[in-house]
Parts: structure tokens; sequence; C-alpha cells
């Protein structure tokens, strides 16, 4: 069942890089509220990355998948969620990814956080591009000073950017904004040429997203069907 919805979406994201002229964007399978079984079957189909919005939910599943399977190999995981900064010490440790990165407080606490051991944390710079007051994500004039405070620790590494534009019903509304995302991003690479990832789309929007120069989408509706 989940290999058959991962193949649609596969199929979706070729599709829709051919008609855009562009690569294939990277497949992030967002797995909230879906249980560690789901996951064990998405990464059995050849599904790698996968993204949680809590950090205790994603522990939690991060436990009992090894416990299942302590010889599967590892999977990428991302966090997608809000982080406040006490959580940045479990975050720091069990994430690959941080995309949710919005301020300076939390780059400090991340890279103070992250084991030794580990290889540097990847972080994504969130960008409130549509100036909701309600939502997380620094300012686009705040982009080009957090991402100065990213590169200079070593324990993190700077590599790109992230949004959840508002969800407008007008498609040339939401296409707007990936494409502030996309000018962002573009000139974010001009300083930093080490980035490489911009992340936006998600079930409803695939086709844009990746038409603006999306290099990672995140989809959960499209994978696992509706959530509760
Ligand atoms: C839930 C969520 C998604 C996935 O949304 P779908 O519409 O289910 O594909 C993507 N990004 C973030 C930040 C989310 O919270």
């Amino acid at each position: 069942m989940l290999a058959q919805a991962l193949h649609r979406v596969t199929q979706r994201l070729a599709d829709a890089a051919r008609s855009a002229g562009r690569p294939a964007p990277r497949l992030l399978a967002v797995s909230k509220t879906q249980p560690a079984a789901a996951i064990a079957e998405l990464a059995t189909a050849g599904q790698h990355a996968f993204g949680e919005n809590y950090v205790q939910e994603a522990l939690a599943k991060q436990t009992e998948l090894k416990q299942a399977e302590p010889h599967a190999l590892p999977l990428e995981w991302h966090l997608i969620g809000h982080l406040q900064s006490n959580k940045a010490r479990e975050a720091a440790t069990a994430f690959d990814w941080v995309q949710t990165v919005d301020r300076a407080k939390l780059v400090a606490a991340l890279a103070r956080h992250r084991p030794a051991e580990s290889p540097p944390l990847n972080v994504l710079i969130q960008v409130n591009i549509d100036d909701e007051t309600s939502k997380h994500g620094c300012t686009p004039q705040e982009v080009p000073s957090l991402a100065a405070a990213i590169a200079a620790e070593p324990r993190l590494r700077l590599r790109g950017l992230m949004a959840i534009p508002a969800p407008a019903p007008e498609a040339a509304v939401r296409r707007a904004a990936f494409a502030r995302m996309r000018h962002l991003f573009e000139a974010l690479a001009i300083e930093h040429p080490q980035v490489d990832t911009l992340s936006m789309g998600m079930s409803d929007d695939i086709e844009l997203a990746v038409d603006e120069g999306a290099t990672l989408v995140r989809v959960g509706t499209a994978l696992f069907g509706k959530r509760n």
C-alpha cells in the first residue's frame, strides 16, 4: 500500500521536474502522527528521509524502530516543527537536519549541544515568507545575519532555506511566495556557495513548488493518507 503511494509520489516529482526543466527534488516523507510501523514499511520500499514535527514523537519512533530492527540502515531524520530552545539538546542529538532555525539563540544552542561524535548538524533557516504575525520563521531581511551565525559554527552546516507559505486559495498567490523564496535562496547561495537545499511544497502544491525551484518537498498526506 505505502509502496504504491511512494511510487505515485515519486512519479509526480519526476513529472513536475520534467515539465519545469529542473532536477527532481528530494522527497521528505512527513511521518507526524503515523506509527513507527508505517515508517518501517516506507523505509523498506526505499524511502530514506523522514520529517517529524515534535522532538518527543520522533524520539519515541526512533526507539521503537531500533528495537524492532536493530540492524536496519539508519534513516535520515528532519525536524520540521517549531523548536523551543529548551528542546535544543534533544533535537541536536536525535536529528540529522533541523529545518526550522529562525533565531540566533537557537543557532548557539544547537551548536553547543550537537554531540562531538556526530557529523555537523544540517540546518535550514525557516523564513516567514508571507509575513504572517502568528507564524514562526525569521523575516527575509534577517536571513543574511542568521546565515552568517550558522556558517560560523563548526558543529552546524548551513544547507539552505525552508518555508511554509500561507495556504492561499489562489495558485498565483502561492506561486508568488515560492518565487520569493527562490530569489532569497539564490541570493543566499552567492554568499554561501555550499547551500543546496530549498525546502518548500507539500502534498497539495508539489508541482508549483518544483516549478519555482524546490530541491526538497515535504510530503505527508499524499504518502500516508489523511491524518486523524
Ligand atoms: C504536516 C507538514 C507537511 C506535510 O503536509 P501534507 O499536506 O500532509 O503533505 C509539510 N511540512 C510541514 C512543516 C508540516 O507540518
